[in-house]
């Protein structure tokens, strides 16, 4: 037995399924996880020694890549100045300046240790904000597990089946309304129906955790324009796409100010952070100023903002989201090359730095249409991947992310290896 192996068999025993998080387990793609020994840049190495190119990035975080030389100095010199105080520290400011400079819509910020609390602490915060009890979700976003955004969810939820999760009463959903990702009219319907209960709209405006797909056609607008026209807020969950696909995330790019933004993976450059903010006068609401409470012992840890703040001042340097840019289009020119050469049309998509291919020739715009990928084709296609050195999620619902370490030498190789996978699919 290798050392992936003795440890997924030691882990088994002591955690549920082996893993600390759904995701990393191979159950989509029938297999057992391997162990991760130490990444460095674009790399990984496994337990038995194994070099990999990485394209999961941490699931987002690793921008830069994996333990840049900057972070790894900042988190150095944070540790000898202890662990954590929960005493308001200096860095717990420059995060929040930083994040109000970069993100257009945030007025103010409130830091906390994952994406989950993040959307969990926003939809409180609307609901105690608007005095109001209902929200609308899209069906295959995901926003974490809170319970009562555990509701037609993408990501692991999705994977493994499990949209809906067990041990969520259906009374903790009944205010939850779910409707399909850019269906204008499901989501007028709901409106007119409840449109006077709808504290909010939540979603993840590039969703990426059912594959990736984009809003059409103004939908982002049409969402602007409908949560103002009911006074209901609108919370963007850049958890994936916030300094990643511009520094200002998606509301830059499209010119939107959402109400509320939840954060995380890249403000954390790897250790677990998020954060949620917005328009001042909604996010005073928050204890101790408020009536909405919501705390953490572990928020704004020093270790973990002096990381985060040096790898958002490293993306602010230079020329990042072009080179960001520039990669992804090579990784895309080459795998649609590849996908034509084997005749096929396979729909692939890209934004930046983040990327999905589907193994279906149809258009993909919602979850129905991103389920029409063959599993059956990813499967060998993955293991494929695996044995020419590189790491895609193990699922056909996850997006790959590339990194600022990542070198043209990488993504040829790579582009090479979906040529080969690709063949043997026959
Ligand atoms: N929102 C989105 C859009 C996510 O992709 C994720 C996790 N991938 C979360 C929220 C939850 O974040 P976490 O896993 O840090 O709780």
């Amino acid at each position: 037995m290798n050392q992936s192996a003795q440890l997924f068999s030691r882990a088994r025993a002591v955690i549920p399924g082996g893993v600390n998080s759904p995701v990393r387990a191979f159950r989509n793609v029938d297999g057992d996880p391997f162990f991760v020994q130490s990444a460095k840049g674009a790399y990984i190495t496994d337990a038995d020694g194994r070099q990999l190119i990485d394209y999961i990035g941490t699931w987002g975080p690793a921008i830069l890549g994996h333990a840049p030389e900057p972070v790894l100095n900042a988190v150095h010199a944070a540790v000898n100045r202890g662990l954590g105080y929960g005493i308001p520290a200096p860095s717990e400011v420059d995060m929040a300046e930083m994040i109000v400079r970069m993100v257009p819509s945030v007025e103010k910020v409130r830091m906390v240790n994952s994406g989950t609390e993040a959307t969990m602490s926003a939809i409180r915060l609307a609901r105690g904000y608007t005095g109001r009890r209902k929200i609308i979700k899209f069906i295959g976003c995901y926003h974490g597990h809170v319970d009562s955004l555990l509701v037609a969810a993408g990501s692991g939820a999705l994977t493994f089946g499990e949209p809906d999760s067990a041990g969520v009463p259906r009374e903790m959903t009944q205010l939850t309304i779910t409707v399909p990702y850019n269906d204008r009219e499901a989501v007028k319907k709901a409106f007119e129906l409840h449109g006077r209960d709808i504290a909010a709209v939540i979603l993840e405006p590039f969703p990426a955790n059912a594959g990736l797909y984009f809003p059409q056609n103004g939908f982002l607008h049409f969402l602007r324009k409908i949560t103002r026209q009911y006074d209901s807020l609108l919370i963007f969950d850049e958890v994936m796409t916030g300094f990643r696909v511009a520094p200002g995330g998606v509301q830059q790019l499209h010119g939107i100010t959402p109400d509320l933004t939840c954060m995380g993976k890249v403000i954390g450059g790897g250790l677990p952070v998020g954060a949620f903010g917005g328009r001042a006068e909604i996010m005073d609401c928050l204890s101790p100023l408020g009536s909405v409470y919501q705390a953490g012992t572990l928020s704004g840890n020093p270790v973990a903002m002096a990381a985060g703040l040096a790898q958002l001042r490293e993306l602010l340097e230079g020329n990042a989201y072009d080179r960001l840019e520039q990669l992804g289009a090579r990784l895309e020119a080459g795998i649609r090359e590849a996908i034509r050469k084997h005749g096929r049309n396979y729909t692939f998509h890209r934004a930046g730095s983040m990327f999905c291919l589907f193994f279906t020739e149809e258009e993909v715009y919602d979850l129905d249409t991103a389920q029409k990928a063959s599993k059956a084709l990813f499967k060998p296609f993955f293991w494929n991947m695996l044995e020419q050195g590189v790491y895609f999620a193990p699922s056909p619902y996850e997006t790959g992310f590339i990194s600022l370490a990542h070198t043209e030498e990488d993504i040829d190789r790579t582009v090479e290896a979906v040529h080969a996978s690709l063949s043997r699919l026959g």
